[in-house]
């Protein structure tokens, strides 16, 4: 049994699904198989990226389902050597997916290095004007990359999307995102694949007993209790119904407070410096 996934608000009087299906890592037929089984049971809300190689998959699964238009949530991303030509590549992206629109496009990395994801920005602004994006956003932005657009531009991200789980909860940039009115979107919910959480935070498995849930529906319901935005990647049918299953029960004050005593400022991706790829 499931229950209705919650939305949030965005700085841009849009909202935003808090639960949705990661697609990192699952290529076209993958992701094919693995979106149309999630849309299948309730999810409505897809992450991707072009990087990712599976918009045909989401895509064909999307168009399958028969679900309206309008109650889907699907974000992609500008990948760091499209910075350029922003638009071919949200076009590029649209025409993969069969949509005329995506409900959020976000510059994937800020990629420093390049030096063109401030002028990336004014592309998405205009993106978003002439509606090929409904909202726009960043990703792996750290403070000094949200302070280098706002020089330039009023329109602030709806959200940053970065690496945030019990081990790394980012509590410094979630402050400065609160002050300037952006939401957080917690990447790699459940440890990216890296780092087993229940092995690192042995007193996960004594909170999931107690409420009768698995160590992963705690985690995930701590991201939604804490106010961030998650997309868990399975390619498990019933690891995918497991992660849907956390708006019927409630972690108390005091639990929240033990797990946010395990930040341990443990990083297990790369960080936003160093993702410069092409
Ligand atoms: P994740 O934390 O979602 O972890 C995925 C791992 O957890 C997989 O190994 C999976 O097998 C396991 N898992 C999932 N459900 C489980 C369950 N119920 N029980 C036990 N294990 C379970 O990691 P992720 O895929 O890196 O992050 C989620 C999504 O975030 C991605 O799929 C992608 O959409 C996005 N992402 C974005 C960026 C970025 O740079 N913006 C980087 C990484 C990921």
């Amino acid at each position: 049994m499931t229950f209705p996934v919650n939305s949030i608000s965005l700085n841009d009087d849009t909202s935003i699904p808090q639960l949705g299906l990661g697609t990192y890592r699952l290529e076209d037929d993958d992701a094919y198989r693995v979106a149309s089984d999630a849309l299948a049971i309730g999810y409505r809300h897809i992450d991707t990226a072009r990087i990712y190689k599976n918009e045909t998959g989401i895509g064909r699964a999307i168009r399958e389902s028969g679900i309206p238009r309008d109650d889907l949530y699907i974000t992609t991303k500008l990948w760091n050597g499209d910075q350029p030509k922003a638009r071919d590549a949200i076009s590029s992206s649209l025409d993969r997916l069969g949509l005329e629109h995506v409900d959020l496009y976000l510059i994937h990395w800020p990629a420093p290095q390049r030096g063109t994801y401030v002028d990336a920005w004014k592309q998405l602004e205009v993106l978003k004007q002439d509606g090929l994006t409904t909202s726009i956003g960043v990703s792996n932005f750290e403070p000094e990359h949200l302070d280098a657009i706002a020089a330039v531009s009023d329109v602030v991200p709806v959200l940053n999307q970065v690496e945030l789980h019990p081990l790394f909860q980012q509590k410094a940039l979630r402050a400065e995102h609160a002050k300037r009115g952006i939401a957080t979107e917690s990447w790699g919910p459940l440890g990216h694949g890296s780092v087993d959480l229940s092995t690192e935070i042995p007193a996960l498995a004594n909170l999931a007993a107690r409420y009768e849930k698995t160590i992963a529906q705690v985690v995930l319901r701590w991201h939604i209790q804490e106010g961030l935005i998650v997309f868990p990647k399975t390619s498990h049918k019933d690891r995918l119904a497991e992660n849907l299953s956390i708006f019927d029960f409630e972690i108390s004050a005091d639990d929240m407070d033990e797990i946010r005593g395990f930040d341990a400022g443990h990083r297990v991706g790369a960080a936003p410096a160093d993702g410069n790829w092409d």
